[in-house]
């Protein structure tokens, strides 16, 4: 769509740095303000944020985040997922609360604005990691969350695109990374006939993915308003993904309880709100396709604001009518279908090529093809890595093997193998 910003460097009296980071609308009349359009306000400083009002210049963003972690340190930490093409950060803000349970956490992966110019949900993180911080202690369901799910939002995956006119605006932001690339078109496809190149965002987003053990997630766009569940590349009624069900119950929550707050929004592409993505449009080299497909993490994409880039001024709407929802969605986790389980892939036609245990982390069991074939280990990109002749029985040594997503043929068939 059409952008007219025009830069709109709004200049602001320096409070002081220990004023709390909680919004604090009627801080702001008595800040002079000084810009040439409220398309694009911009901060250039960490209080310029309070009230949410303002995009953050990329300097403002990692202020935010060093002062969250420096904060609430018994709460959350930093992780650098990697760096960009121009080597600004792509950051991950790692949020948990009490730590002593013997038991694992569940993991949960919010991530946004993979296209850069669409930067309503870049906003919409910071602002949840600030309320989920801030209301850990004070709000029973923050608090709850915290203490039971290992949280992960990532604010911004493509920083290139968001800071493409510079560090200080988000105003003339592009879809692409620096070399040009979409970044949600370039992530491994089984069903993609062309192999893309992994541009380097992508490959440190799969490195830190593999890396942990998401089993719900998010990506963020904007453009349109509506859940978009899996899959991508299949119409639904080609291939239907085998949560389906839950994934429209899901999706049907999270649009109900949006339109609690604002009953005007996820109306622009149909009246429910959520679509299974290849019955919108077909695309290749998704990442959510590639979450649910290479590490059984159900994950979705919401498209969460008409605008691409919003008005600043009206972030706050936004945050209203969808916080709430983004919340919920976290609880989810605690009731994933078939848990433990993961989920059936797409795609697999010659089912007779079975692995087990799988994710594993030393000894695979090949069951289901016949003495003397060949089984071929490969990467992603289908490079082989090892082969050896199958016997009956044969199991595979794996624990040499760095944690990641592989592929296993034999015989014609192909299953994935995920090494923990
Ligand atoms: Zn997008």
């Amino acid at each position: 769509m059409k952008r007219a910003l025009v830069l709109a460097l709004a200049t602001f009296v320096t409070v002081a740095a220990s004023a709390q980071l909680k919004p604090r609308p009627d801080a702001f009349p008595s800040v002079p303000e000084v810009f040439a359009s409220k398309s694009v306000l911009m901060a250039d400083n960490m209080e310029a944020m309070a009230a949410w009002n303002r995009y953050p210049t990329y300097e403002t963003y990692l202020a935010l985040m060093q002062r969250w972690a420096q904060e609430y340190p018994s709460l959350c930490n930093i992780d650098t997922i990697g760096t960009s093409v121009n080597g600004r950060l792509i950051l991950c803000m790692h949020i948990e609360g009490r730590r002593d349970s013997a038991v694992a956490k569940p993991q949960f992966f919010y991530s946004s604005t993979i296209h850069g110019d669409e930067v309503t949900g870049y906003v919409m993180m910071l602002r949840l990691i600030d309320t989920l911080l801030s209301g850990y202690g004070r709000n029973p369901q923050y608090t709850g969350l915290v203490d039971s799910v290992a949280i992960y939002i990532n604010p911004v995956s493509n920083p290139d695109g968001t800071y493409h006119s510079g560090n200080s605006t988000v105003a003339g932001a592009v879809r692409e990374n620096a070399n040009g690339v979409d970044l949600n078109r370039n992530y491994p496809d089984p069903f993609a006939v062309a192999k893309a190149t992994l541009q380097p965002e992508n490959e440190a987003m799969i490195d830190y993915v593999n890396r942990h053990n998401f089993r719900l997630s998010a990506n963020l766009h904007g453009g349109s308003e509506v859940m978009n569940y899996p899959w991508d590349c299949f119409r639904s009624s080609v291939r239907p993904h085998p949560e389906r069900a839950w994934w429209m119950d899901v999706c049907k929550r999270f649009v109900d309880t949006s339109r609690v707050y604002s009953n005007s929004h996820f109306r622009d592409v149909n009246s429910s709100g959520y679509i299974a993505g290849g019955d919108w449009y077909v695309i290749h080299g998704g990442r959510q396709d590639y979450m649910n497909y290479y590490h059984d993490c159900l994950e979705l994409t919401m498209e969460i604001s008409t605008r691409k880039t919003l008005d600043a001024e009206n972030l706050p709407e936004y945050w209203r009518f969808l916080q709430h929802s983004l919340v919920n969605y976290i609880a989810e986790i605690r009731h994933l279908p078939g848990a433990q389980q993961g989920i059936d892939s797409p795609g697999q036609d010659t089912p007779s090529l079975e692995l087990f245990p799988n994710p594993a982390s030393d000894r695979v069991i090949v069951k289901g093809i016949t003495d003397g074939a060949t089984l071929q280990l490969c990467d992603l990109a289908g490079r082989v890595l090892a082969e050896q002749r199958y016997c009956k029985g044969t199991s595979l040594d794996i624990s040499a093997l760095p944690a990641g997503v592989y592929l296993l043929r034999a015989g014609g068939a192909a299953v994935k193998l995920v090494k923990r």
